[in-house]
């Protein structure tokens, strides 16, 4: 019997482990890969992570490799481009190393992990939490945290009313070596039906990683098609493509991406992270989410774990202040999400955010939140 039992471990279940385990909560995470592992992911933290990283969970990732990002390039795939400082900025680093800090660190607060095992049903008996893992094996406990992720195969279990809609995206990431590209920028560069981004990580690597709809997919037949016959028509990614080193024999996909809105509690599972609801990744900011998110439910489950309040009262107070906090970043997500990838939209949003400089700012401000 565990008091929290967490679904899922990438950062939104590593941080409530951590902070529910530090404070001597029973807690274990259900991890279907094994630590350390690569994702998915743009790899660029806003700085807007960055005090909670160093004064709450005392990680410094500066000490692991991670490099400082101050400036922002945004090109259409003629090439036409817009250069910016970033207001707040952020830094890069791999969620391989990421990830492996924060597994590591919850494990040194008392944390029990279950890694390469997934969860294939989750649900509640006799005022009892359950979950069931792949190898047959039933553990219980007080709460259930899901912090599965953007899609998984308990959405479906739950009946959560987003999974019934297919996903239209799909994304393709990469590491690389280059000289083509500065350190201290993050890039995305559009081309038709979708869009790549490229920043600095650790041990002189880049991320680049990008996302496009299944359709483009489709008719370009296989990965390989897709980048030469559209990415590569924009100038900066065709010297990318034809001029770096890539580290790994072949780039990591995903697909069935869904930016839906989604519900922040499940049956009395209360959601965190991408489970909750999911950013666009050209606003560069779902790590930052799943992390404050995490945040905000690890401040008040242990007042339901400690009999302060009801499980009912830790769900309305969970849902309403995560509404108030990424209710509006997620939908604005949304809305500039259609302007990219569109050759004439984006050629219109360069131009005008380039006579217009504060219009930039204003749009990089909407997609980030505050230091928290
Ligand atoms: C193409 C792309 C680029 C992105 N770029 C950026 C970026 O540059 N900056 C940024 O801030 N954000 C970016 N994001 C978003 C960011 O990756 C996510 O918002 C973030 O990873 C969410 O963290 P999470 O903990 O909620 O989910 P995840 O990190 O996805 O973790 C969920 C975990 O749950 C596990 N899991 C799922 N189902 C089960 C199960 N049944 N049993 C056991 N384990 C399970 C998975 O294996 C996974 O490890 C990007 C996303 C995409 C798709």
């Amino acid at each position: 019997m565990f008091d929290v039992l967490i679904v899922g471990g990438g950062l939104a279940g590593l941080v409530n482990a951590i902070r529910l385990g530090r404070q001597g909560f029973q807690v274990a995470v259900f991890e279907q890969n094994t630590y350390p592992f690569h994702r998915v992911c743009g790899e660029y933290i806003s700085n807007e992570t960055l005090s909670f990283f160093r004064s709450d969970l005392k990680i410094n990732p500066f000490d692991f490799g991670a490099i400082p990002i101050t400036h922002f390039k945004l090109t259409s795939p003629t090439g036409n481009f817009l250069e910016m400082r970033l207001d707040l900025g952020g830094f890069g680093i791999s969620r391989f190393t990421l990830d492996n800090i924060l597994y590591e660190t919850a494990q040194e607060h008392g944390v029990t992990f279950f890694t390469g095992t997934r969860i294939v049903e989750v649900g509640k008996a006799n005022e009892i939490y359950f979950v069931k893992t792949n190898k047959s094996k039933k553990y219980n406990s007080k709460f259930i945290i899901g912090t599965f992720g953007k899609r998984s195969e308990l959405d479906k279990k739950l009946q959560r009313s987003f999974f019934r809609k297919r996903s239209p995206y799909v994304a393709v990431k990469y590491h690389i070596r280059t000289n083509l590209h500065p350190d201290n920028q993050i890039a995305l560069h559009n081309f038709a039906d979708g869009y790549c981004g490229i920043s600095r990580i650790e041990d002189d690597k880049f991320c680049f990683c990008y996302l496009t709809s299944r359709k483009n997919l489709r008719a370009a037949g296989n990965i390989q098609n897709l980048e030469s016959q559209i990415l590569y028509r924009n100038p900066f990614l065709r010297k990318l493509f034809t001029e770096s080193e890539f580290l790994h024999d072949k780039p990591k996909v995903i697909n069935e991406i869904s930016f839906a809105p989604k519900t922040q509690h499940e049956q009395g599972i209360l959601m965190c992270g991408d489970s909750a609801g999911m950013i666009t990744p050209l606003c560069g900011n779902g790590m930052s989410i799943a992390i404050h998110s995490a945040k905000i439910l690890s401040d008040i489950l242990p007042n339901f774990l400690e009999g302060n309040l009801s499980e009912k009262e830790v769900s309305q107070n969970y849902t309403k202040e995560w509404r108030k906090v990424f209710a509006h970043r997620l939908q604005f997500g949304r809305t500039i999400q259609q302007f990219f990838g569109h050759p004439l939209l984006s050629e219109i949003l360069i131009g005008s955010a380039k006579k217009i400089p504060p219009f930039a700012r204003l749009l990089v401000r909407q997609s980030h939140g505050n230091p928290f």
